[in-house]
């Protein structure tokens, strides 16, 4: 197929990497052009074919991107540290840059709307459509309730998972801040524990679950005496994030520079 799009993915052999390439190599208008590991990594040097089979693209995990290449888009799903590596590298080389890596810093918040005007850039906490929905359901519940509806957000992640709480978690809390109108950091209230663990009024509550292979659920639960709403979703697998990842990657190739939300690529 002529034009297919041609993808890097950082942080090929961490989980969500490895899906990404999955989901990559289920498409016809993409390709893999280079699969970054870091150096350490006992996967550099191999065939990616020697780990997915036939079907995968002729290229060897590697640490550097090589110079020779012209990609399309980047995709990265690394972590906090590794995130600053892949932008530098978007923005040095004029690469459309895809991340769903989370727990960035408000610098590094920064530092990406900075590149957003060199290169396109989409940055989401989660790349599934029901989130997206479910982002959008949870602004609405906000708006239309009163604020004396309390609202909590239960998360719940694989033992892995580095950051807390989710980055999805924090995004659906600063949507019923926005809302709201109110400040996130002035009402957001992370766990609660001891004595002093009384609710204040207007809080956004976050509780946080660590156990096995949990992919991701979050509920968004609004409260008032005598009445309750619990929206949820509930990822069952790593490939629904990764395919909207790739699907937002090919859409930002396309783009000309500027930050972009998972909404303008979903809908
Ligand atoms: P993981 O630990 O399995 O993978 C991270 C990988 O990054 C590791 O393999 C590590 O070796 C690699 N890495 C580190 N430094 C690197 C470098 N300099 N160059 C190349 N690779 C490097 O973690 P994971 O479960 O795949 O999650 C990765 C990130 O994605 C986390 O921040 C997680 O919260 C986030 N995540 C986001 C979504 C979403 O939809 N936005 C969904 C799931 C996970």
């Amino acid at each position: 197929m002529p034009n297919k799009i041609r993808l890097v993915v950082h942080g090929a052999a961490g989980r969500m990497g490895q899906s990404v390439l999955r989901a990559a190599m289920d498409r016809e208008d993409c390709e893999v052009c280079a699969a970054l590991a870091p150096s350490h990594s006992t996967l550099i040097g191999e065939p990616l074919a020697q780990v997915y089979g036939k079907g995968a693209p002729d290229i060897e995990f590697t640490a550097q991107l090589d110079p020779d290449l012209l990609p399309d888009a980047l995709i990265d799903f690394t972590g906090a540290r590794a995130f600053d590596t892949a932008l530098a590298l978007a923005v040095g080389r004029r690469i459309p840059f895809v991340s769903g890596t989370t727990g960035l810093s408000d610098d590094q918040r920064l530092a990406l709307a900075d590149a957003g005007r060199s290169i396109p850039v989409l940055w989401a906490a989660n790349f599934s459509l029901g989130v997206a929905l479910l982002r959008r359901m949870t602004a609405l519940a906000a708006t239309v309730l009163p604020a004396e509806f309390d609202a909590e957000i239960i998360e719940a992640h694989h033992k892995f998972k580095q950051d807390s709480p989710s980055g999805t978690a924090l995004a659906l809390g600063r949507a019923i801040a926005q809302a709201r109108r109110v400040d996130f950091d002035a009402v957001a209230r992370y766990g609660r524990a001891g004595v002093t663990a009384q609710r204040r009024d207007g809080e956004i509550g976050f509780s946080v679950v660590r156990a096995a292979d949990i992919v991701g659920e979050h509920t968004v639960l609004f409260a008032a005496p005598g009445e309750r709403i619990e929206l949820t979703h509930r990822a069952g697998s790593r490939a629904v994030f990764a395919h909207g990842a790739v699907r937002a990657a090919i859409w930002l190739a396309r783009q000309r520079p500027g930050t972009y939300d998972i909404t303008d690529v979903l809908g």
